[in-house]
């Protein structure tokens, strides 16, 4: 068996281009589906995909680890770089999927699961939906509070907020008083038996990021996550220390050796993979062994596509300490024309049972695909209060 062509497939999904990478085999019907998904970077991804193929063309699909050591090493670059990392992910997902396909069984088994009756989910405030998620101000107390009686309405157990604005690298009590209230306001709201997480987007700096924690600790989040840059190890290591909520990060950490510095450092207790942007499967495999040598608790990052939910729900089959998986549902009102999914969303608690369908168990609608063609995603440039850029 030969890989014959690897294509990108974009489809524009309002705050993001969805990347999805088709690997096709010379066997007749037989490809595999990843996704290469990283907003504002589509074309350099699109790019780097193609590069890559060169690479790959002629080669056995099922010769995974093989294949990725060679996007990895080849050609003098190592792969962690964020596009090229990127852009081996979604080709690894695809030969994973081809896998699967292969064997007949879903990708979770391939790699020694199922090792759950049910994965859990959680979504954004607002499903997902920009305005919602990325634009409610933080002084906005209410409409937080109403936005996660929505959620729950919804039938999720959990949800994710960004209720802590940007700050200068130093500021005083105000933002703080802020988030605290927001965050108030959603327990609430919802009570102590559902879970609320806080996504600081790694706007504050350390101090700042120490501050918020502090802040936010008595209300007993699930998780608050990025407080500080993830390049901040020590900043982030100070910050777990200091307080006992759990500390996430990892959605924009590309590789083991990156991964074994923060683990090191006690940087977090949650990591945040992302499947997407790691270098796929293959690499998510080897940071869940690390983190598990920690006891650390995996919630891989997942704010896109459809296919990249797919392979996060496959992985959390496989790993004995996943715990949660990322969805959207409101990005867009046609995310369900463009994939037909091997798994269901019970409404009640939404939990997903194992798919049963070889690889990952999904189809991609190419005809729904092309009616959203590639548009430039929505500009987000952050200035703080004096003009200085800021982070997202
Ligand atoms: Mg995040």
């Amino acid at each position: 068996m030969k890989i014959v062509a690897i294509e990108t497939l974009v489809c524009h999904a309002r705050m993001r281009n969805w990347v999805f990478v088709k690997v096709v085999t010379d066997q007749p019907g037989l490809w595999g589906w990843g996704e290469a998904t990283l907003e504002w970077h589509t074309r350099g991804v699109v790019g780097a995909v193609e590069d890559l193929s060169q690479l790959l063309i002629g080669e056995d699909p099922t010769r995974i680890e093989h294949l990725w050591q060679m996007m990895h090493r080849q050609h003098f670059w190592h792969g962690h770089g964020i596009v090229r990392s990127t852009a081996i992910a979604g080709i690894d997902i695809a030969l994973w999927d081809i896998l699967g396909k292969v064997a007949g069984l879903p990708v979770s088994k391939l790699m020694g699961g199922p090792v759950r009756d049910h994965v859990r989910t959680y979504c954004h405030l607002g499903g997902g939906r920009m305005e919602d998620f990325y634009e409610t101000a933080a002084d906005d107390a209410k409409r937080f509070a109403e936005l996660a009686r929505q959620a729950v309405e919804e039938g999720f157990t959990a949800f994710k907020s960004m209720a802590v604005p940007s700050t200068l690298p130093l500021e005083g009590l105000r933002p703080i008083r802020a988030a605290e209230q927001a965050v108030a306001a959603m327990r609430e709201a919802v009570g102590e038996s559902i879970d609320i997480m806080v996504d600081c987007h790694a706007r504050p700096s350390p101090a700042m990021g120490l501050s918020f924690a502090k802040a936010l600790e008595p209300y007993g989040l699930y998780f608050l996550e990025e407080p500080c840059w993830p390049e901040s190890v020590d900043g982030l290591a100070r910050i777990a220390r200091a307080v006992a909520t759990p500390i996430a990060t990892g959605e924009r950490v590309t590789n083991l050796a990156a991964f074994r510095d923060l683990f090191a450092a006690g940087a977090c207790s949650v990591c945040q993979l992302d499947i997407t942007h790691c270098g796929g499967l293959s690499e998510a495999r080897r940071i869940a062994a690390l983190a598990e040598a920690y006891r650390f608790a995996l919630a891989p990052h997942n704010p896109q596509g459809p296919v990249s939910t797919a392979a996060s729900l496959e992985f959390g089959f496989s790993q004995p300490s996943y715990v949660i998986c990322e969805t959207v549902h409101e990005d867009v009102p046609w995310r369900s024309e463009v994939v037909r999914e091997g798994y269901v969303v019970e409404r009640q608690g939404r939990i997903v049972r194992p798919n049963t369908r070889p690889g990952l168990g999904i189809e991609i609608d190419e005809e729904a695909v092309r009616r959203h063609p590639f548009e430039q995603e929505i500009l987000q440039r952050v200035f703080l209060s004096d003009g200085s850029v800021g982070d997202w």
